[in-house]
């Protein structure tokens, strides 16, 4: 991969626009802000970043994420001179501002999934990086961009959340070599832990405690799954980000071997989550044009909650060794 057409398309674009996608996590927002950072450190620029849902509020604190603004704040008839995606396998995961992508002049696609196809002028995708964040690490380090405090924060919070605190299989040798070359830099683990790990409300707990208690388990416990309901989240007035971290919750029971939860949206429809330990999660979720990793994918399926649980769990009885 040639970094240099990188370096000079940011270079000479007059305005750019980083992009997040749909329910956001740590990985798209840290690698978003970083590069927002990064660009402003060393082509003394300032980039627009687009929202395409409410920050959750535990990653509040990653700096500069309050420059960052929600697509019904921007012109729609602006024209970018380059458009950026960061952890967006498919543009459908950035809803509306697909419109902005495509009117770009120059776009580039930076990100980590296995599935991501080739949708931009400029393709950065590297399955084997635990995140986008160390994509956007390996882009700066080659071009020789400066590291500051800041982009070190938002890079070390996005190789945090998308390894699961340093615990899924995508941690290399690298990700913690990577990891301490931002800890030198300024980002300071117990704070970033305490911030992401430490603030979830009591909403939230009580919320996923009353989900998973609804919780079915099959074959032997070995499948684990659960339907949030529209209802349940206006219950517990719970917004989108209360759903982070339940289906990992599901996973950790020892006789889990596939786990997921079932949202129902509020546009109809179902958002299924999913996470497994042995079975290629992202190949059952691409049945439904989805996708991810082999062990954290999800999908959306135009069906009521119900039957899409019963889509999956026929996808997932077809797999031999689960
Ligand atoms: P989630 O369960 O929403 O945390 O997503 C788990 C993984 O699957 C993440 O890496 C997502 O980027 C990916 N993913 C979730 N939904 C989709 C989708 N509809 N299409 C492609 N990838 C998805
Ligand atoms: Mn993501
Ligand atoms: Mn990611």
């Amino acid at each position: 991969m040639d970094y240099s057409e990188i370096h000079n398309t940011i270079k000479s674009a007059k305005n750019i626009l980083l992009i997040s996608h749909v329910n956001p996590d740590g990985d798209t927002l840290g690698s978003m802000c970083a590069l927002y950072c990064a660009i402003e450190e060393t082509f003394k620029k300032k980039c627009d970043m687009m929202l395409l849902s409410k920050v959750p509020a535990v990653y509040e604190f990653l700096p500069n994420i309050d420059k960052a603004k929600n697509i019904e704040d921007f012109d729609k008839s602006r024209v970018y001179d380059l458009a950026i995606t960061l952890d967006v396998a498919a543009l459908d995961r950035i809803c509306s501002g697909e419109i902005f992508f495509e009117k770009a002049l120059k776009t580039i696609n930076i990100d980590h999934h296995q599935t991501t196809k080739n949708y931009a002028d400029i393709n950065i995708i590297d399955p084997d990086a635990s995140s986008t964040g160390e994509v956007v690490y390996g882009i700066m380090k080659t071009l020789d961009w400066k590291m500051n405090a800041d982009i070190a924060v938002n890079l070390y919070t996005a190789i945090l959340t998308d390894t699961g605190s340093f615990r899924f299989d995508n941690t290399k040798p690298s990700t913690f070599e990577i990891a301490a070359e931002l800890v030198r830099a300024g980002a300071n683990p117990p704070e970033i832990y305490k911030n992401v790990y430490e603030s979830d409300s009591r909403t939230i707990v009580l919320f996923q405690a009353h989900c998973i208690s609804k919780s079915k388990f099959l074959e032997d416990d070995k499948i684990a799954y659960t339907i949030v309901y529209k209802k349940d989240m206006e219950k517990f007035n719970a917004g989108d980000d209360a759903m982070e971290g339940m289906t990992e919750k599901l996973r950790a029971i020892v006789t889990t071997r596939i786990a997921f939860v079932v949202k129902e949206m509020k546009s109809g429809g179902s958002k299924v989550s999913m996470r497994s330990k042995f079975a290629d999660a992202a190949q059952i979720c691409a049945v439904f044009s989805g996708g991810g990793h082999k062990f954290a994918a999800g999908c959306t399926i135009k069906a009521a909650p119900e039957q899409a649980a019963k889509l999956i769990l026929e996808e997932i009885k077809k797999i031999k060794e689960l």
